[in-house]
Protein backbone atom coordinates (compact mmCIF):
# COMPACT_ATOMS: atom_id res chain seq x y z
CA UNK A 1 0.00 0.00 0.00
CA UNK A 2 1.30 3.19 -0.97
CA UNK A 3 1.80 6.42 2.08
CA UNK A 4 -2.20 7.64 2.32
CA UNK A 5 -1.75 10.95 2.63
CA UNK A 6 -2.96 12.70 -0.88
CA UNK A 7 -4.23 15.79 -1.31
CA UNK A 8 -8.07 15.88 -3.31
CA UNK A 9 -8.82 18.28 -5.34
CA UNK A 10 -12.05 18.99 -7.20
CA UNK A 11 -11.69 21.07 -10.37
CA UNK A 12 -14.92 21.53 -11.13
CA UNK A 13 -15.00 23.37 -7.56
CA UNK A 14 -12.33 25.39 -8.99
CA UNK A 15 -14.84 26.36 -12.09
CA UNK A 16 -17.63 27.16 -9.86
CA UNK A 17 -15.37 29.46 -7.65
CA UNK A 18 -14.19 31.23 -11.03
CA UNK A 19 -17.54 31.75 -11.92
CA UNK A 20 -18.91 33.00 -8.62
CA UNK A 21 -15.89 35.61 -8.90
CA UNK A 22 -17.36 36.64 -12.55
CA UNK A 23 -20.68 36.81 -11.05
CA UNK A 24 -19.04 39.64 -9.02
CA UNK A 25 -19.30 42.60 -10.42
CA UNK A 26 -19.74 43.74 -14.66
CA UNK A 27 -15.88 43.42 -15.51
CA UNK A 28 -13.93 40.61 -16.78
CA UNK A 29 -12.29 37.98 -14.33
CA UNK A 30 -8.63 36.79 -13.90
CA UNK A 31 -7.43 33.86 -12.66
CA UNK A 32 -4.31 33.86 -10.77
CA UNK A 33 -2.65 30.57 -10.93
CA UNK A 34 0.28 31.40 -9.59
CA UNK A 35 2.59 29.39 -7.26
CA UNK A 36 1.42 26.08 -8.81
CA UNK A 37 -1.99 27.42 -8.87
CA UNK A 38 -1.70 28.03 -4.83
CA UNK A 39 -0.78 24.40 -4.17
CA UNK A 40 -3.27 22.99 -6.73
CA UNK A 41 -1.41 21.83 -10.03
CA UNK A 42 -0.26 24.90 -12.08
CA UNK A 43 -1.05 23.31 -15.65
CA UNK A 44 -3.84 21.40 -14.51
CA UNK A 45 -5.55 24.00 -13.33
CA UNK A 46 -4.78 26.30 -16.33
CA UNK A 47 -5.98 23.62 -18.32
CA UNK A 48 -9.13 23.44 -15.95
CA UNK A 49 -9.89 27.58 -16.17
CA UNK A 50 -8.38 27.55 -20.26
CA UNK A 51 -12.06 29.45 -20.38
CA UNK A 52 -11.33 32.22 -18.29
CA UNK A 53 -11.17 35.55 -19.55
CA UNK A 54 -7.65 35.84 -18.67
CA UNK A 55 -4.71 33.82 -15.99
CA UNK A 56 -2.41 35.22 -14.46
CA UNK A 57 1.21 33.74 -12.58
CA UNK A 58 3.74 35.65 -11.12
CA UNK A 59 6.84 34.39 -13.00
CA UNK A 60 7.94 34.04 -16.75
CA UNK A 61 8.64 30.68 -16.28
CA UNK A 62 4.77 29.49 -14.86
CA UNK A 63 3.79 31.59 -18.05
CA UNK A 64 6.00 29.39 -20.61
CA UNK A 65 4.98 25.96 -18.75
CA UNK A 66 1.66 26.71 -19.59
CA UNK A 67 2.11 27.66 -23.27
CA UNK A 68 4.47 24.61 -23.31
CA UNK A 69 1.29 22.72 -22.04
CA UNK A 70 -1.29 24.52 -25.04
CA UNK A 71 -2.34 26.72 -22.92
CA UNK A 72 -3.07 29.48 -25.53
CA UNK A 73 -5.33 31.76 -23.02
CA UNK A 74 -4.64 35.43 -22.49
CA UNK A 75 -1.52 35.16 -20.04
CA UNK A 76 -0.26 38.12 -17.69
CA UNK A 77 2.82 37.96 -15.49
CA UNK A 78 2.64 40.04 -12.87
CA UNK A 79 5.71 41.12 -11.76
CA UNK A 80 6.72 41.52 -15.17
CA UNK A 81 10.25 40.85 -16.51
CA UNK A 82 13.59 41.35 -15.71
CA UNK A 83 15.91 41.07 -19.02
CA UNK A 84 16.08 41.44 -22.26
CA UNK A 85 15.74 37.46 -23.38
CA UNK A 86 12.61 37.23 -20.74
CA UNK A 87 11.27 39.94 -22.39
CA UNK A 88 11.71 38.98 -25.71
CA UNK A 89 9.88 35.56 -24.74
CA UNK A 90 7.34 37.35 -23.80
CA UNK A 91 6.18 39.19 -26.36
CA UNK A 92 6.70 36.12 -28.83
CA UNK A 93 4.54 33.92 -26.04
CA UNK A 94 1.77 37.37 -26.27
CA UNK A 95 1.57 37.25 -23.18
CA UNK A 96 0.44 40.24 -21.11
CA UNK A 97 2.60 42.23 -18.86
CA UNK A 98 2.94 44.25 -15.79
CA UNK A 99 5.19 47.32 -16.01
CA UNK A 100 5.93 48.98 -12.46
CA UNK A 101 9.83 50.30 -12.77
CA UNK A 102 11.62 52.36 -14.82
CA UNK A 103 14.14 49.75 -16.20
CA UNK A 104 11.00 47.91 -17.60
CA UNK A 105 10.16 50.60 -19.44
CA UNK A 106 13.76 50.32 -20.94
CA UNK A 107 13.44 46.82 -21.88
CA UNK A 108 9.98 47.74 -23.23
CA UNK A 109 11.88 50.64 -25.69
CA UNK A 110 14.76 47.72 -26.46
CA UNK A 111 11.87 45.48 -27.59
CA UNK A 112 12.22 45.00 -31.76
CA UNK A 113 9.46 42.63 -33.66
CA UNK A 114 6.83 41.95 -35.07
CA UNK A 115 4.70 41.04 -31.61
CA UNK A 116 2.77 43.19 -29.83
CA UNK A 117 1.75 43.16 -26.41
CA UNK A 118 -0.51 44.40 -23.52
CA UNK A 119 1.33 46.37 -20.94
CA UNK A 120 -0.79 46.36 -17.30
CA UNK A 121 0.83 49.37 -16.02
CA UNK A 122 0.96 49.52 -11.92
CA UNK A 123 1.01 52.34 -9.64
CA UNK A 124 1.70 52.05 -6.31
CA UNK A 125 -1.15 53.65 -4.44
CA UNK A 126 -0.74 52.52 -0.81
CA UNK A 127 0.54 48.95 -1.03
CA UNK A 128 4.35 50.18 -0.12
CA UNK A 129 5.27 47.35 -2.46
CA UNK A 130 5.33 47.49 -6.51
CA UNK A 131 4.16 50.05 -9.35
CA UNK A 132 4.79 53.87 -10.47
CA UNK A 133 4.05 56.98 -7.84
CA UNK A 134 0.35 58.27 -8.55
CA UNK A 135 2.19 61.40 -9.85
CA UNK A 136 4.06 59.73 -12.68
CA UNK A 137 0.95 57.83 -14.04
CA UNK A 138 0.52 60.48 -17.09
CA UNK A 139 3.96 60.88 -18.41
CA UNK A 140 4.36 56.66 -17.51
CA UNK A 141 1.44 56.52 -19.89
CA UNK A 142 3.00 58.71 -22.51
CA UNK A 143 6.33 56.72 -22.43
CA UNK A 144 4.42 53.69 -23.39
CA UNK A 145 2.01 55.37 -25.80
CA UNK A 146 5.09 55.96 -27.71
CA UNK A 147 6.20 52.49 -28.33
CA UNK A 148 5.34 50.52 -30.97
CA UNK A 149 5.21 47.16 -29.31
CA UNK A 150 2.51 48.31 -26.64
CA UNK A 151 -0.96 47.43 -28.22
CA UNK A 152 -3.01 49.03 -24.93
CA UNK A 153 -2.36 49.88 -21.96
CA UNK A 154 -4.38 48.86 -18.79
CA UNK A 155 -3.96 50.76 -15.10
CA UNK A 156 -3.74 48.45 -12.01
CA UNK A 157 -2.88 48.86 -8.50
CA UNK A 158 -2.73 46.21 -5.73
CA UNK A 159 -4.82 46.89 -2.13
CA UNK A 160 -3.17 46.58 1.10
CA UNK A 161 -5.91 46.25 3.55
CA UNK A 162 -9.00 44.71 1.50
CA UNK A 163 -9.53 42.08 4.13
CA UNK A 164 -10.32 44.55 6.27
CA UNK A 165 -13.23 46.53 4.30
CA UNK A 166 -13.76 48.75 6.78
CA UNK A 167 -9.83 49.64 6.62
CA UNK A 168 -9.37 53.36 6.15
CA UNK A 169 -6.45 52.55 3.78
CA UNK A 170 -9.16 51.34 1.44
CA UNK A 171 -10.19 54.65 0.68
CA UNK A 172 -7.13 55.93 0.46
CA UNK A 173 -6.14 53.91 -2.16
CA UNK A 174 -9.04 54.09 -4.14
CA UNK A 175 -9.36 58.29 -4.30
CA UNK A 176 -5.30 57.86 -5.33
CA UNK A 177 -6.13 55.63 -7.70
CA UNK A 178 -8.90 57.39 -9.63
CA UNK A 179 -7.08 60.69 -9.37
CA UNK A 180 -4.56 58.77 -11.40
CA UNK A 181 -6.85 57.23 -13.57
CA UNK A 182 -7.81 60.58 -14.70
CA UNK A 183 -4.74 62.39 -15.33
CA UNK A 184 -3.44 59.64 -17.08
CA UNK A 185 -6.41 59.62 -18.96
CA UNK A 186 -6.25 55.47 -19.49
CA UNK A 187 -9.47 53.75 -19.76
CA UNK A 188 -9.26 50.28 -18.58
CA UNK A 189 -8.56 49.56 -14.45
CA UNK A 190 -7.72 46.75 -12.26
CA UNK A 191 -8.22 46.99 -8.37
CA UNK A 192 -9.37 44.22 -6.76
CA UNK A 193 -7.74 40.82 -5.54
CA UNK A 194 -10.38 38.30 -4.20
CA UNK A 195 -10.93 40.04 -1.01
CA UNK A 196 -11.56 43.91 -2.87
CA UNK A 197 -13.66 41.76 -5.37
CA UNK A 198 -15.53 40.29 -2.32
CA UNK A 199 -15.62 43.14 -0.12
CA UNK A 200 -15.33 46.53 -1.40
CA UNK A 201 -17.90 46.96 -3.91
CA UNK A 202 -16.16 49.97 -5.44
CA UNK A 203 -12.88 48.62 -6.14
CA UNK A 204 -14.54 46.56 -9.26
CA UNK A 205 -13.58 47.54 -12.84
CA UNK A 206 -12.69 46.04 -15.87
CA UNK A 207 -10.78 43.69 -14.65
CA UNK A 208 -10.79 41.91 -11.34
CA UNK A 209 -7.81 39.61 -9.98
CA UNK A 210 -9.35 36.69 -8.20
CA UNK A 211 -7.03 34.36 -6.25
CA UNK A 212 -7.59 32.56 -3.31
CA UNK A 213 -11.30 32.77 -3.75
CA UNK A 214 -10.53 30.31 -6.57
CA UNK A 215 -9.74 28.11 -4.28
CA UNK A 216 -12.68 27.81 -1.62
CA UNK A 217 -10.66 30.32 0.92
CA UNK A 218 -13.05 33.65 1.63
CA UNK A 219 -9.89 35.93 2.79
CA UNK A 220 -12.22 38.38 4.65
CA UNK A 221 -11.43 38.90 8.00
CA UNK A 222 -13.85 37.84 10.84
CA UNK A 223 -15.77 36.17 7.97
CA UNK A 224 -16.64 32.38 7.47
CA UNK A 225 -13.52 30.73 6.14
CA UNK A 226 -15.38 29.31 3.07
CA UNK A 227 -18.82 30.48 2.47
CA UNK A 228 -19.81 31.28 -0.16
CA UNK A 229 -17.25 29.08 -1.89
CA UNK A 230 -16.64 25.94 -2.98
CA UNK A 231 -14.13 23.62 -0.70
CA UNK A 232 -11.48 23.08 -3.50
CA UNK A 233 -8.86 20.74 -1.88
CA UNK A 234 -8.95 18.10 1.38
CA UNK A 235 -5.98 16.95 2.41
CA UNK A 236 -6.31 13.63 3.73
CA UNK A 237 -4.31 10.92 4.86
CA UNK A 238 -5.28 7.56 7.70
CA UNK A 239 -3.92 6.70 11.07
CA UNK A 240 -1.38 4.60 10.72
CA UNK A 241 -0.75 3.13 14.51
CA UNK A 242 -3.24 3.82 17.53
CA UNK A 243 -2.17 3.43 21.22
CA UNK A 244 -3.35 3.81 24.50
CA UNK A 245 -1.67 6.15 26.78
CA UNK A 246 -1.36 6.23 30.78
CA UNK A 247 -2.46 9.87 32.29
CA UNK A 248 0.99 11.41 33.04
CA UNK A 249 2.84 10.32 29.55
CA UNK A 250 3.71 12.48 26.92
CA UNK A 251 3.79 12.55 23.41
CA UNK A 252 6.22 13.15 20.25
CA UNK A 253 9.01 15.56 20.22
CA UNK A 254 10.28 17.57 23.75
CA UNK A 255 7.84 15.34 25.23
CA UNK A 256 5.83 18.83 25.85
CA UNK A 257 2.54 17.52 25.42
CA UNK A 258 1.49 15.44 28.20
CA UNK A 259 -1.81 13.86 28.22
CA UNK A 260 -3.83 14.90 31.14
CA UNK A 261 -5.85 11.27 31.68
CA UNK A 262 -5.72 8.10 29.85
CA UNK A 263 -6.91 8.13 26.84
CA UNK A 264 -5.06 7.22 23.32
CA UNK A 265 -4.00 8.08 20.44
CA UNK A 266 -3.86 7.87 16.72
CA UNK A 267 -0.67 8.75 14.83
CA UNK A 268 -1.37 10.10 11.27
CA UNK A 269 0.88 10.13 8.05
CA UNK A 270 1.50 14.02 7.11
CA UNK A 271 4.06 16.18 8.86
CA UNK A 272 5.80 19.43 7.82
CA UNK A 273 7.80 17.48 4.98
CA UNK A 274 4.24 17.53 3.44
CA UNK A 275 3.60 21.04 4.48
CA UNK A 276 1.50 20.84 7.29
CA UNK A 277 2.74 23.55 9.59
CA UNK A 278 4.99 23.02 12.18
CA UNK A 279 3.75 25.31 14.32
CA UNK A 280 0.44 24.03 14.92
CA UNK A 281 0.36 23.69 18.75
CA UNK A 282 -1.88 21.05 20.42
CA UNK A 283 -5.70 21.78 19.94
CA UNK A 284 -5.38 22.22 16.46
CA UNK A 285 -8.62 20.94 14.58
CA UNK A 286 -8.49 17.69 12.99
CA UNK A 287 -10.88 15.21 11.38
CA UNK A 288 -10.66 11.36 12.25
CA UNK A 289 -13.92 9.57 10.50
CA UNK A 290 -15.31 12.63 9.78
CA UNK A 291 -15.56 13.68 12.99
CA UNK A 292 -12.97 16.96 15.24
CA UNK A 293 -10.69 15.74 17.32
CA UNK A 294 -7.15 18.11 17.94
CA UNK A 295 -3.33 17.71 17.69
CA UNK A 296 -1.89 16.37 20.58
CA UNK A 297 2.05 17.17 20.70
CA UNK A 298 4.88 18.60 18.19
CA UNK A 299 4.73 17.86 14.62
CA UNK A 300 6.54 15.35 13.28
CA UNK A 301 8.73 15.38 9.28
CA UNK A 302 6.48 12.90 8.23
CA UNK A 303 3.55 12.42 11.29
CA UNK A 304 1.67 13.80 13.86
CA UNK A 305 -0.53 12.63 16.67
CA UNK A 306 -4.24 13.24 17.07
CA UNK A 307 -6.31 12.74 20.23
CA UNK A 308 -8.68 9.48 19.83
CA UNK A 309 -9.75 9.52 23.52
CA UNK A 310 -13.20 10.44 22.26
CA UNK A 311 -13.35 8.10 19.03
CA UNK A 312 -13.39 4.63 20.29
CA UNK A 313 -14.31 3.47 16.45
CA UNK A 314 -11.27 5.34 15.08
CA UNK A 315 -8.07 3.06 14.74
CA UNK A 316 -5.55 1.98 12.33
CA UNK A 317 -6.91 2.70 8.85
CA UNK A 318 -9.49 5.66 10.01
CA UNK A 319 -10.11 8.63 7.34
CA UNK A 320 -8.25 11.97 8.53
CA UNK A 321 -8.84 14.80 6.78
CA UNK A 322 -6.10 17.40 8.17
CA UNK A 323 -8.29 20.62 6.17
CA UNK A 324 -10.80 20.52 3.55
CA UNK A 325 -14.29 19.20 3.40
CA UNK A 326 -15.70 19.90 6.87
CA UNK A 327 -12.47 22.00 8.01
CA UNK A 328 -11.78 24.96 6.36
CA UNK A 329 -8.38 25.54 5.62
CA UNK A 330 -8.54 28.68 6.77
CA UNK A 331 -9.23 27.27 10.26
CA UNK A 332 -6.70 25.55 10.43
CA UNK A 333 -4.43 28.21 9.13
CA UNK A 334 -5.38 30.58 11.76
CA UNK A 335 -4.91 28.03 15.02
CA UNK A 336 -1.63 27.78 13.06
CA UNK A 337 -0.48 31.41 13.44
CA UNK A 338 -0.47 31.71 9.69
CA UNK A 339 -2.47 31.96 6.49
CA UNK A 340 -4.81 29.85 4.08
CA UNK A 341 -2.67 31.55 1.44
CA UNK A 342 0.73 29.78 3.24
CA UNK A 343 -0.59 26.43 3.53
CA UNK A 344 -1.75 26.26 0.38
CA UNK A 345 1.25 27.45 -1.52
CA UNK A 346 3.22 25.17 0.88
CA UNK A 347 2.19 21.37 0.59
CA UNK A 348 5.26 19.75 -0.81
CA UNK A 349 5.65 18.01 -4.26
CA UNK A 350 5.83 14.39 -2.46
CA UNK A 351 2.22 14.76 -1.69
CA UNK A 352 0.60 13.30 -4.33
CA UNK A 353 -2.52 15.65 -6.08
CA UNK A 354 -5.88 13.45 -7.13
CA UNK A 355 -7.83 14.95 -9.44
CA UNK A 356 -11.94 14.77 -9.25
CA UNK A 357 -12.91 15.51 -12.67
CA UNK A 358 -9.62 15.07 -13.86
CA UNK A 359 -7.69 11.69 -15.74
CA UNK A 360 -10.01 9.11 -14.16
CA UNK A 361 -9.02 10.09 -10.48
CA UNK A 362 -5.67 9.16 -11.45
CA UNK A 363 -2.47 10.68 -9.44
CA UNK A 364 -1.25 13.73 -11.68
CA UNK A 365 1.84 14.68 -10.69
CA UNK A 366 2.27 18.05 -11.57
CA UNK A 367 4.25 20.18 -9.27
CA UNK A 368 6.38 23.06 -11.48
CA UNK A 369 9.62 21.15 -13.16
CA UNK A 370 8.57 17.67 -11.98
CA UNK A 371 8.30 14.90 -14.42
CA UNK A 372 5.91 12.06 -14.00
CA UNK A 373 7.30 9.51 -11.59
C1 LIG B 1 -1.56 37.22 -6.05
C2 LIG B 1 -2.15 38.45 -6.61
C3 LIG B 1 -3.53 38.57 -6.75
C4 LIG B 1 -4.51 37.56 -6.21
O1 LIG B 1 -4.64 37.79 -4.84
P1 LIG B 1 -5.67 36.95 -3.93
O2 LIG B 1 -5.60 37.61 -2.62
O3 LIG B 1 -5.14 35.56 -3.91
O4 LIG B 1 -6.99 37.05 -4.62
C5 LIG B 1 -4.02 39.71 -7.37
N1 LIG B 1 -3.18 40.67 -7.82
C6 LIG B 1 -1.84 40.59 -7.70
C7 LIG B 1 -0.99 41.68 -8.21
C8 LIG B 1 -1.29 39.48 -7.08
O5 LIG B 1 0.05 39.41 -6.93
Amino acid sequence: MSRPLQARIDLSAIAENYRYAQSLGSGKTVAVIKANAYGHGLVTVGEALAGADALAVATIEEALALRRAGIATRLLVLEGVFDPAAQAEAAAQQLDLVVHSDYQLDLLRQLSGVHRLVVWMKIDTGMGRLGFRCEEARCVRDALQKLPVVADVILMTHMACADEPEHGHNAVQLQRFDSAAVASGIGQHSIANSAALMGLPQARREWNRAGIMLYGVNPLQGGDYQQPLSCTLSLESRVIAAREVAAGESIGYGGDFIYPHSGRYGVVACGYGDGYPRHAPSGTPVLVNGRRTRLVGRISMDMLAVDLSHLPDADVGSSVTLWGEGLPVGEVAEHAGTIAYELLTGLTERVPRIYRDGPLGEAVDDCLGATAR
